[in-house]
């Protein structure tokens, strides 16, 4: 999708701060931080939404979720950290490329608003 931002970080064209990568998946700090410690974990393979996976994307799902809890070792989330999709509008969603939101560094408040 030349339009994606995200497909434009995996292509190189977009400039991000990569902290892990491999033939299928990225992650890189997120450009507007809500915490001390944001990574967005994605697939490089362009799916918009939670919503649009199918069966044969549940492999790709578990890795997201498997990438966010190694990198939040790596960078000493020793104290926890939150792991967010967000899907569709009203679930608040700005770039329509799957991304798994890692959150830490701080104390996260619950329910998110
Ligand atoms: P969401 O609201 O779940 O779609 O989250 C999208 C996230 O992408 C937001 O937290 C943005 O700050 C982040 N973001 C948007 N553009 C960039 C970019 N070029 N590099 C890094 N993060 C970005
Ligand atoms: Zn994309």
């Amino acid at each position: 999708m030349s339009t994606c931002i995200f497909c434009n970080i995996v292509k190189g064209s977009i400039p991000s701060q990569k902290v892990y990568e491999d033939k299928d998946f990225l992650a890189f700090k997120d450009i507007n931080p809500a915490a001390p410690t944001h990574i967005l974990v994605i697939p490089k393979k362009h799916i918009a939404r939670v919503e649009e996976t199918t069966e044969s994307d549940v492999f790709m799902l578990g890795r997201l979720v498997f990438i966010a809890k190694k990198l939040a070792s790596e960078l000493g989330l020793e104290d926890g950290y939150r792991l967010v999709f967000n899907n569709g509008k009203d679930g608040g969603q700005e770039v329509e490329h799957i991304h798994l939101h890692l959150l830490g560094g701080r104390s996260l408040t619950w329910p998110p608003g």
